[in-house]
Parts: C-alpha cells; sequence; structure tokens
C-alpha cells in the first residue's frame, strides 16, 4: 500500500461479498480496510481514517443506520451504502441520515467504482465553488445563465435552471427527491413531489434525444435521481 492510495473502509459482514469488493478496489488503485461487525468498523474509522466508507446495513452487533448517524456525527468524507435487495426503506433512511449513494447488491466492480470515484470527487469540487458546471457535454453557466447540450443552446425556465444545476453540482451521484426539492422550492417545501416529476419531465424532453429512454437524467425508483453523461443504449 503507497500513501498515494485513497483508503476505503469496507464494512460487510458476509465474507464472500466483502472479499469480493476487497478485491476490486485493491486491483483499480484504492487501499482497502476490512470490518465484519459495526463495533470493529468504528475502531477502523477512528484508527485508519479511511477515505471513504462503504457501509452494509446489516450488520449483526449493531444497527446499520444507528452506526451511520454515529459516523456522520464527526465523519465528514464519503460514505455509500451496500443495501440489500428489497430494503428501499433502509436505503431511504441511510440517505437521510447522511450517506452519500448507495449500491443496490449485487452490483458489479465497475459501478461500484464510479459510484466511489463521484463520491471522492465531491471533496474537492465543493471546496472551489465553479462559475460553469459540466457533465460530458452538458453544460450549465451560473454567471451567464446559460444551457448547451451537445452544442445546441438548451432555454430553460429558472426552476428548470435550479434543479439541474443541483443534478450537475452532483454528477454521477444520486441526488434524492428531498434534496431537489429543497433546491427548486426551498427546504421548508415538503410535498413538491407532482411538481418535480414535472419540471424533470420537461428537463428530459430539453436534454434527452429520446425524452422515454433518458441516457442522462435517470430515475432512482423511490429515491431520487442521477445525472450522468450519456450512458449508451441498453442492449437488444
Ligand atoms: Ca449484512
Amino acid at each position: 500500500m503507497t500513501a498515494a492510495e485513497p483508503v476505503i473502509l469496507v464494512v460487510e459482514d458476509e465474507a464472500p461479498i466483502r472479499r469480493f469488493v476487497v478485491a476490486g478496489l485493491r486491483a483499480h488503485g484504492f487501499a482497502a480496510v476490512e470490518a465484519a461487525t459495526a463495533t470493529a468498523a468504528m475502531l477502523a474509522a477512528t484508527s485508519r481514517r479511511p477515505d471513504g466508507i462503504l457501509l452494509d446495513l446489516g450488520l449483526p452487533d449493531r444497527g446499520g443506520l444507528e452506526l451511520l448517524r454515529d459516523l456522520r456525527g464527526w465523519y465528514d468524507r464519503p460514505i455509500i451504502i451496500l443495501s440489500a435487495l428489497g430494503h428501499e426503506d433502509d436505503k431511504v433512511a441511510g440517505l437521510d441520515a447522511g450517506a452519500d449513494d448507495y449500491l443496490a447488491k449485487p452490483f458489479g466492480i465497475p459501478e461500484l467504482l464510479a459510484r466511489l470515484r463521484a463520491a471522492l470527487r465531491r471533496i474537492t469540487r465543493d471546496q472551489q465553488p465553479e462559475p460553469v458546471l459540466a457533465c460530458g457535454d452538458l453544460v450549465l453557466d451560473l454567471v451567464a445563465h446559460r444551457c448547451t447540450c451537445a452544442g445546441r443552446e438548451v432555454h430553460l425556465t429558472p426552476l428548470e435552471f435550479q434543479l439541474l444545476a443541483e443534478l450537475l453540482r452532483h454528477a454521477g451521484r444520486l441526488v434524492t427527491h428531498r434534496q431537489l426539492i429543497a433546491a427548486g422550492w426551498g427546504a421548508q417545501a415538503s410535498s413538491e413531489s407532482a411538481g418535480l416529476r414535472l419540471v424533470v419531465h420537461q428537463l428530459r424532453r430539453k436534454i434527452e434525444d429520446d425524452p422515454a429512454d433518458p441516457r442522462r437524467l435517470h430515475t432512482e425508483v423511490g429515491v431520487g435521481y442521477r445525472l450522468t453523461a450519456p450512458t449508451p443504449p441498453a442492449s437488444g
């Protein structure tokens, strides 16, 4: 392990999954520290100060959500939840408790690395506010109030502009319904789900080649949205 490698703490009680994740990380320039229990995770987090944490919520000795809240009390680097299939409520509760993102099991190493890199980039980007936000060929100039997509000018309403800016600030990462509603309607607004769906629909008509088959603005069912550089078409 060299000093330049980001250290990732992998908290997972199922040994095969933990080994799979650790091997994937080590093969791609990360150093990995392992923990199979919440107690070991807390110890490793305090002693090793990892650059990021991958956290399974179903741990044998303690509730993962409780551990997450404790970590968030002092740990300000990325935490990504490893969520078991069918535990939608846990996932949302985890994001509300301060997790940066989640990966639904089973997941592949490329997906894990993409999420992790996006989460780690946040640290440097959040420190220096950028007047121009970009994700692939989608560019939003916050000063000139202009948007271009694949080189062509896109006209946005003020609300569309606010929501797209929020998605671009978190490009590649999950943005929850709650975050988007706060960005568009203010932190006090709580029941703008219908309004949010409408604005997302309008945005897709402006930035997607086929709004019915989005390649940039992806729905994370029951949780929120994720903006990426255009993904290739689904096979078939
Ligand atoms: Ca587990």
